[in-house]
């Protein structure tokens, strides 16, 4: 298995560094690292069919992966997740071409897989052994999940007020679990403090450099899915924004490689109204966002008062064309019923956001009838 990544490149100032020791965002300027590939090297040697041989798992795209060595892949059977044509729902606002990408497939309850098995892979190859993560809940378990498969230790920071399903599953997978009275930003402040000292690392979404390529798979899968020609609009339930970052990333390496042309989908992030600092960022047409305070919400995944990657996720948005808007916990509430009952598919709270946000943005005209629009379910619902 060839390895193409060449290096990590600041995504504020440029600058570079070595893939091959552990990194986490840019030492001159704090900004986020990305990966960057050989792709004119793997235009010249890799074709889409060569995907129709590979299994169904976001593995089949390891030519832009930065996983060099097989044996250190740590999966716990990342399959491609279904893009379901969401009929019923979509004559409900007299629309033809609505889909749901459900990513409550995934092993370890929600898409957070994607990124940690990447994260935890790539620490793998480094030799890492004892990592530490702040989370809003899902990543926490993910993390715990994927660190026990590798025999790793995790150091878990996160709200006490986490949903019990994150509390518990850490618990089961003997992570180390730290309760906090406070949010994911006060999660993370600790483990940067403490993480020298006890010898952790890191893998916060977007200061870890690895778990945002985790998830740009999600845009190799619907382009995929879609043969190559991407949809017109992704509504995309938006925290940190890693999702977002990441297939506006991937989606230009595939258009580097001749696999896309220059079409993009408009971006449409959704908050919650109780945490919409990218949304509050949108409106005051700023190119980063301020803390929001006091936080607070039922879609865990969405209390996310401060971003790192916030300038990222609003250029990617404004270069969409799209947009962010913000929806109530009543409307998250009212929609967890509106997938269940006309498409048989149960979602997350997030997921839920991403169906009130359809019924504001066809309410407001922002969406053509037959336009094609793809739904985020970021993960399995919980009781
Ligand atoms: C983390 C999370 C989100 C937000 O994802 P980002 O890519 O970090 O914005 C959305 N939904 C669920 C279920 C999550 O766990």
């Amino acid at each position: 298995m060839r390895n193409y990544l060449q290096h990590l490149e600041c995504s504020q100032c440029s600058e570079t560094y070595p893939h091959e020791v552990p990194q986490n965002v840019c030492t001159s300027c704090g900004k986020p690292l990305l990966a960057r590939y050989a792709l004119k090297q793997v235009a010249g040697i890799w074709q889409r069919d060569a995907l129709l041989a590979r299994p169904a798992s976001l593995w089949r795209y390891r030519e832009l992966l930065p996983i060099g060595d097989a044996s250190d892949i740590v999966s716990l059977g990342e399959t491609m997740t279904p893009l379901i044509h969401a009929k019923r729902l979509g004559a409900r606002f007299g629309l033809t071409e609505v889909w749901i990408k459900d990513e409550s497939r995934l092993p370890t309850g929600s898409f957070k897989a994607r990124g940690l098995a990447m994260a935890v892979s790539k620490a793998k190859s480094l030799g890492l052994t004892a990592l530490a993560i702040p989370s809003a809940g899902n990543a926490a378990t993910a993390l715990a999940l994927y660190a026990a498969a590798a025999g790793m230790t995790a150091h878990i920071f996160m709200p006490q007020d986490t949903p019990a399903f994150n509390k518990e599953t850490c618990r089961l997978a003997g992570a180390k679990v730290t309760l906090i009275d406070g949010l994911i930003t006060d999660a993370g402040r600790i483990v940067a403090k403490r993480k020298a000292a006890e010898n952790w690392f890191d893998v916060s979404t977007l200061k870890e450099p690895y778990r945002v390529e985790g998830k740009k798979t999600m845009g190799f899968e619907l382009a995929e899915q879609f043969r190559w020609e991407l949809p017109d609009v992704i509504i995309y339930p938006t925290g940190g924004g890693t999702g977002i970052v990441g297939m506006w990333k991937g989606f230009a390496e595939l258009e580097a490689i001749g696999w896309i042309g220059n079409k993009r989908p408009r971006f449409i992030a959704v908050q919650a109204a109780g945490c919409a600092p990218i949304v509050r960022a949108w409106e005051e047409d700023a190119d980063e966002a301020t803390p929001w305070r006091d936080a607070e919400t039922i879609a865990s995944g969405l209390r996310v008062p401060q971003a790192i990657g916030d300038f990222l996720i609003l250029s990617a948005i404004r270069k969409s064309q799209g947009t962010a808007i913000a929806v109530t916990d009543d409307a998250i509430r009212e929609a967890m019923q509106v997938l269940p009952k006309t498409e048989g598919l149960l979602t997350c709270p997030e997921g839920a956001a991403t169906v009130a946000a359809l019924k504001q943005l066809v309410a407001n005209g922002m969406i053509e009838p037959s336009e094609r629009v793809v739904l985020f379910n970021t993960g399995g619902y919980q009781a």
